[in-house]
């Protein structure tokens, strides 16, 4: 499938049907798969032969997912997860463990942020935030001998923060670590960040992948470029013999398109168990088969709601990458010229009573902390999500008062724009 173009492959990659098989996906429902001896069984377990053994490392439905959003990505292996939690946890315990360090974006999604600064940091794992704008030497700065990794993403979710991509890649690289970027609001259709020089691809699925808030779930995909064996002294889990899977050096055995997902799936996946099940990786499927149609009109959406909101004499300040005047215009034309997402966030001259009566007021959009979805939806951090923060904490964060996060469905724009344009009135 790695010929077609990008649309093509949302609708027909990663599984191809032999004759009188089924034309959808196989949901393949099974914990366990039966083989005719113990020694062909015994192979899978050495990684001696490639098979299902046990549906909480490998499923089929699991893997033709995991291969149609590789291939979306321009990957060459990837695997699904439970959730994006999981896949962003996964892509960094792979080849971090206690006494190393990570230097991540400091702008990046709440529950990453946690997982990075409290729970690694608990595994012994240390970090260091950096502002996705920092200078070359800045970022340079951030790193230390014990460095094995940087994170960030591509769209922040949800301060709305473009990544300069390039910068950070090569910034990871002149330090022999690999980039990881959470790709998860651009999407393989509006941004590939392996063609920026990103190594790993995060996703949280749960989000337009899926697309119609069906199923939580994640994804993580190799662009098969980095050079584990020539950083091999910082990356012995994949350089060295696992003694826990009969000796096999990971980078030697299945070389640079193979060693991080086998080592991820044959280790993480074995012990922590974080998989995604097979009727979850087939709803993502039915997301994904119009992933390139959907992100297109959330685009169209949320540019529209964008400018309408900027020409608004109630509206404060509105950040949305697509405006000739964003802070992350320039970036975005470079790294998302198709488009950015449907996320569009405000901020209302009354604070956080006027957010309060304007979100009450709309119809159309609901009040939910999803993002990324066929309806539309909202949410005032300072009355949810950061409720605990004073007024003078939220503006520090960089989150007033009067912040609206809107995430544009697939509804109407004038309708769309009518119903924001009666709720103001009511403000
Ligand atoms: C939602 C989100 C996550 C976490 O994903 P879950 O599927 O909710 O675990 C990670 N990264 C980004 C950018 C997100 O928006």
């Amino acid at each position: 499938m790695s010929d077609y173009r990008m649309e093509t492959t949302c609708v027909q990659g990663g599984y191809t049907p032999g004759s009188g098989e089924p034309r959808q996906i196989p949901i393949v429902q099974s914990t366990t798969f039966k083989y005719a001896t113990s020694e062909d069984m015994g192979k899978l377990f050495d990684l001696e032969a490639s098979g299902y053994f046990y549906s909480r490392l490998q499923n089929p439905t699991c893997d033709y997912v995991a291969a149609k959003i590789t291939a979306l990505e321009g990957g060459t292996a990837g695997m699904l997860t439970s959730s994006g939690q999981a896949a962003n946890f996964f892509a960094l315990f792979n080849i971090c463990s206690c006494g190393d360090h990570i230097v991540s974006s400091s702008s990046i999604y709440g529950g990453t942020f946690n997982l990075i600064s409290v729970t690694m940091a608990k595994m012994g794992i240390a970090v260091t935030f950096v502002s996705p704008d920092c200078t070359a030497e800045e970022l340079d700065a951030a790193f230390r001998p014990n460095t094995r990794a940087v994170f960030g993403e591509t769209i922040a979710n949800p301060a709305l923060t473009v990544l300069d991509i390039e910068k950070f890649a090569a910034a990871a690289h002149s330090h022999g670590v690999p980039l990881i970027i959470d790709n998860t609001f651009a999407t393989p259709v509006n941004c590939r960040p392996f063609e920026w020089g990103a190594d790993i691809v995060t996703h949280s699925t749960t989000k337009y992948m899926d697309g119609h808030g069906a199923a939580v779930g994640g994804a993580l995909v190799d662009s098969g470029k980095f050079d584990w064996m020539a950083h091999a002294d910082k990356f012995p889990g994949l350089c060295t013999p696992d003694e826990s899977y009969h000796g096999i050096t990971y980078a030697e055995k299945f070389g640079l398109e193979g060693a991080f997902i086998t080592k991820c799936t044959a280790q993480l996946m074995r012990d922590f168990g974080c998989t995604q099940s097979p009727q979850s990786a087939f709803y993502l499927n039915l997301g994904l088969e119009s992933l390139h149609v959907r992100m297109a009109r959330h685009c169209e959406n949320g540019q529209a709601v964008a400018e309408f909101l900027a020409a608004h004499p109630e509206v404060e300040r509105v950040s949305y990458c697509g405006l000739p005047g964003d802070k992350y215009y320039a970036l975005a034309q470079k790294y998302l010229p198709k488009g950015s997402c449907g996320v569009v966030s405000f901020e209302l001259k009354g604070g956080r009573e006027a957010a309060g009566i304007f979100m009450s007021k709309l119809k159309l959009a609901a009040i939910e902390t999803h993002v990324a979805d066929a309806r539309t939806c909202c949410l005032n951090p300072a009355s949810s999500t950061h409720r605990q923060m004073t007024d003078e904490q939220l503006a520090a964060a960089g989150v007033p008062a009067g912040l609206v996060r809107m995430s544009c469905g697939l509804e109407s724009k004038e309708d769309l724009i009518e119903d924001i344009r009666q709720a103001l009135e009511a403000v």
